[in-house]
């Protein structure tokens, strides 16, 4: 994460929310010390059923990080050597990389300029024989068009996996995301919206054979000690990182709603500049684990925040089509012009639910100015 020197706005400030839960945390860790159960334990099963509960999934698994939760999904639906999976080549790579760890192939189609999320129009020309799954991504915890994407996922028969590492909480005309595919796949992250203090994620489904399938899978196969059933990984989620999530899933709410009230700040106030704001789309409810706008002098901009001391980050400058690593696919530059050019323009603003007013007009007034010059 880039930042300038002791910025007067950071990007993202966690030690305000630290603050609010170290009491809580002091207490499990404490506990969880004194029983010496660190791995799978009272308080991993005590955050599976109160994620399960607020998502409306029936099950909910936790496991060692956002990557593994949608390696491991992926995995569960059958997804292998030769498969391919439909995917946006907007997000953070381990969306692409746990498809490629199955030994499957991505295949990247492009977003809507507007909400930066898979675009379910362009979905269709893309199925083939190979397909075998669609994973949308929750970009910057804005709900994908998920009627959209699962009209086209039923019309082949395709199973969904929902990219869900940036939106805990976020909702799609009242369904909480991770709640409406097969598996929903989240990350904890600590700069997440909700994220530990290390490594985590959880994976929720529905479906109590995928339910099942997925404990096996990350427990190396094993529900009875010493006897493999499949061929699984070891990743869980630690008791430490859950007790932390624990503290934290109680004012997640809270934290979600002051953020959306910073939005609805910067969206008032830099409204009449000649930038793309995030989009505003009736029915949907973003967590805004990132503010990002969209600047035709992105460069300068961020150039000219930076030197304000203002935190900001460019998520993500390189589309996952054009990356080294899948130069292989044989992608060329303008063969997804939408996210090739948002990846050129883009540059997220200082967020977090702890900003306080001053904060919040320091920003706006560094970015009001850049337009003045
Ligand atoms: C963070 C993130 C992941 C991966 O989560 P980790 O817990 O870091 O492995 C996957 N997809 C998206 C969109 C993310 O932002």
């Amino acid at each position: 994460m880039k930042k300038s020197a002791n910025p007067k706005v950071p990007l993202i400030d966690l030690s305000g929310q630290q603050k609010s839960v170290q009491g809580e945390i002091d207490r499990s860790l404490r506990r969880i010390f004194s029983s010496q159960r660190f791995i799978l334990g009272e308080y991993g099963s005590l955050l599976e059923q109160k994620v399960a509960q607020k998502i409306k999934a029936r099950h909910a698994i936790g496991v060692a990080n956002g990557s593994d939760a949608l390696y491991l999904a992926l995995l569960a639906l059958g997804v292998g050597n030769g498969d391919e999976v439909i995917t946006t080549p907007f997000t953070f790579f381990a969306t692409a990389g746990a498809i490629s760890r199955t030994g499957a192939v991505p295949v990247f189609v492009d977003i809507d300029p507007l909400t930066f999320n898979l675009d379910p129009a362009a979905i269709g020309a893309r199925v083939s024989k190979k397909t075998k799954a669609i994973l949308p991504v929750h970009l910057f915890g804005l709900p994908c068009d998920m009627e959209g994407i699962l009209k086209i996922a039923k019309q082949f028969s395709l199973p969904v996996v929902e990219d869900a590492a940036q939106s805990y909480g976020a909702t799609f005309r009242g369904s909480q995301t991770g709640s409406m595919g097969d598996i929903g796949c989240f990350s904890f992250y600590p700069t997440k919206n909700l994220g530990g203090a290390g490594d985590g994620g959880i994976m929720t489904t529905s479906s109590p054979e995928l339910a099942e399938k997925l404990k096996l899978l990350r427990n190396h196969g094993s529900r009875v000690k010493y006897k493999h059933e499949i061929v699984g990984i070891n990743s869980r989620l630690d008791e430490i990182q859950a007790a932390v999530i624990l503290a934290k899933l109680k004012r997640i709410d809270r934290w979600n709603s002051a953020r959306c009230k910073h939005a609805k700040y910067y969206e008032k106030a830099l409204g009449d500049l000649p930038l793309q704001l995030p989009a505003n789309v009736p029915g949907l409810k973003s967590t805004y684990h990132l503010y990002s706008i969209l600047s035709d002098r992105r460069d300068q901009l961020q150039q000219h925040l930076e030197a304000r001391g203002i935190g900001c980050g460019v998520y993500y400058p390189l589309p996952l089509h054009l990356q080294p690593c899948y130069q292989w696919l044989g992608y060329r530059r303008g063969d997804l012009p939408i996210s090739e050019s948002t990846a050129e323009k883009i540059i997220s603003l200082p967020m977090y639910a702890e900003m306080i007013a001053r904060q919040l007009n320091t920003v706006v007034d560094a970015v009001r100015d850049f337009f003045k010059q």
